[in-house]
């Protein structure tokens, strides 16, 4: 095996690096202060040591069970590790934890070394009716690593990260195949000093893991240009606790119905994922990121569908729509990031409306600059404005810090959420209008009305993703009530308008009720009996992906 890195270090109540400085602009503060309204005393956190927890369930015996297949010195049921690990990163998440009240916690933290320490953790935890939560980055929006024992006695989360080698890397054929716990960056800095790049940059980049990564099917942010994670898998290795399965890293197959893609989202219900094969590419030598404004968003999307129809499509290719834009350029300051995006911004003196697009191209020489040339004119044509490098270059050198900026919203008595859906191009500006309307009605309904904003993140021939977000006062004392409602509302309104309850965030807990509509009784019924083969007892991932069964 070539190396492992340490997992980074991440905020136990919030998001990232817990050295991070403060991002909002005290002028950002002023603006949210007369739109959104902020609480008149700030919300912080609890200290780490009030977070109430259950005591242990787990037996002694049975934690020395688990001690001997890993170790002594990876298995933890201390108060701090059971909280790093009590939820991933969605906002209900951060509610509780930010109140001490996480709503219940792992009661052991098992760290295995590899594939066959896995499959005999599995084998012991199914004999044991031990819940086993898989747990990568921990970065779940959707309650995918909340720790819920279903009908078990007990529930330990199995912490990948351990298990984070290179093993095996072949050039000629531009494949890596890595141990699942492996982090994003750690596996970007390995390729890149190779030349390589897997071209996978989700918002959460900073903390994910690959298996994370490949359970969710998650979107990275270039995934237009690169594919998202299920274009990026080859191949993989899975312990089930009845069985393990093994596929290969074939270039295309076609021995039956698609296995890889069945395990692929199976968001650690079915088993873990303990190796991945992954698909690579020469680094770019060159990144391109500009600016395009647009009239308004129907012309916006009208343009991006043309270079998606015509094979014209850059990398990265987002669409704020007109909301979208008034914040930014509100929020757009003088200083670090946000005073890049504040010159950036005075490119479209005279704006009065209309939406601002990010175009990013990576490649490099002859090829990259005619890909750009044939785009930029079609987007010309579409009636876009190209306003320069400089907007593109602020969003690329700020991508990765907006969920920093959610933790500092929260201090503020401000609720922060995203939600995100697909559909098809002639269904988009409906459902546009139909969830943002549906949002708006749930905040009011709270008495809570907010700004509610939108963009286009991930462009196709036949459709685009919509990313919204709502910035809205909490309704303090009942932020989960008010988080359920607007959440029910968005997802009854995304599915009556066709479109995909999620479009990269997966499925977790918090959009398990709306698979029936998604995947229809059938295909439902049909999951269920794949993890019956797997998984016969259901100690994997409980209460994840698939809607409780109701007894009776
Ligand atoms: C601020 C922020 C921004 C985000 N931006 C994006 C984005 O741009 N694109 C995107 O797609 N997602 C995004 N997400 C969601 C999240 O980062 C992704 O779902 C990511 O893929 C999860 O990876 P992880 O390693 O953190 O997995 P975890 O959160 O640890 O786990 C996610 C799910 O996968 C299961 N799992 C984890 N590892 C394994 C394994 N080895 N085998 C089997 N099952 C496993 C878990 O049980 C859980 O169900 C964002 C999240 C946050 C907090």
């Amino acid at each position: 095996m070539a190396e492992t890195a340490a997992a980074p270090v991440m905020r136990w109540w919030g998001w990232g690096d817990p050295a991070h400085p403060p991002l909002l602009p005290a002028h950002a503060l002023g603006f949210l202060r007369e739109t959104v309204g902020l609480a008149a005393r700030p919300r912080p956190p609890v200290a780490l040591g009030q977070v109430r927890l259950a005591t242990v369930a787990t037996s002694e015996a049975l934690l020395a069970a688990l001690r001997q297949i890993v170790g002594a010195e990876h298995v933890h049921d201390g108060h701090a590790q059971r909280v790093l690990h009590a939820a991933g990163k969605g906002y209900p998440d951060l509610v509780r934890l930010r109140a001490g009240e996480p709503e219940g916690a792992p009661d052991a933290v098992v760290y295995p070394g590899g594939h066959d320490q896995l499959r005999a953790l599995l084998e012991l935890c199914a004999r044991s009716s031990l819940a086993v939560v898989p747990f990568g980055g921990g970065t779940s929006v959707v309650g995918g690593v909340a720790p819920l024992r279903g009908q078990h006695s007990g529930v330990i989360a199995l912490d990948t990260s351990r298990m984070a080698g290179v093993l095996e890397l072949d050039g000629q054929s531009a494949t890596v195949t890595v141990q699942a716990g492996i982090r994003a960056p750690a596996l970007e800095r390995h390729l890149a000093a190779r030349g390589l790049t897997l071209g996978h940059f989700p918002q959460s980049f900073e903390y994910v893991s690959l298996g994370g990564c490949a359970a969710t099917r998650s979107a990275g942010q270039a995934s237009t240009g690169y594919g998202a994670i299920d274009k990026l898998v080859l191949g993989l290795r899975m312990a089930a606790p009845a069985s393990e399965i093994e596929l290969q890293a074939l270039p295309a197959s076609a021995a039956g119905p698609g296995l890889r893609q069945l395990l692929v989202g199976s968001e650690g219900t079915l088993g873990v994922i303990s190796e991945l094969a992954l698909r690579v590419r020469s680094a770019p030598t060159e990144r391109i990121y500009e600016g395009v404004f647009f009239e308004d968003f129907a012309a916006g999307t009208q343009a991006l569908r043309t270079l998606a129809r015509e094979h014209a499509l850059p990398e990265v290719a987002r669409l704020s729509d007109e909301a979208e834009t008034r914040m930014s350029l509100a929020l757009a300051g003088s200083g670090g990031v946000k005073g890049r995006l504040g010159r950036a911004y005075l490119h479209l003196r005279g704006y009065r409306g209309g939406c601002l697009a990010i175009l990013g191209f990576e490649g490099a020489g002859e090829e990259l600059a005619c890909r750009r040339k044939r785009a930029l004119a079609l987007v010309r044509d579409g009636g876009g404005l190209a306003v320069g490098r400089s907007p593109g270059q602020a969003w690329l050198h700020g991508r990765f810090a907006a969920p920093y900026m959610r933790d500092e919203l929260l201090t503020l008595g401000v609720m922060v959420e995203t939600l995100e859906t697909a559909t098809q191009w002639s269904r988009l500006p409906r459902l546009h209008r139909s969830v943002g309307e549906a949002i708006h009605g749930a905040l009011r309904a709270c008495g809570t009305p907010g700004l509610v904003m939108c963009h286009v993140s991930h462009v196709y021939e036949t459709g685009a993703s919509l990313y919204f977000t709502l910035i809205a006062p909490q309704r303090e004392g009942d932020e989960i009530g008010q988080w359920r409602t607007v959440k029910q509302a968005a997802g009854d309104a995304i599915v009556a308008g066709g479109g995909t309850i999620t479009h990269h965030h997966a499925v977790g807990r918090d959009h398990a009720p709306w698979m029936p509509a998604e995947v229809s009784a059938g295909g439902v019924a049909a999951l269920r009996a794949l993890k019956a083969e797997l998984d016969p007892t259901g100690i994997m991932n409980p209460g994840k992906l698939l809607p409780e069964l109701r007894s009776g």
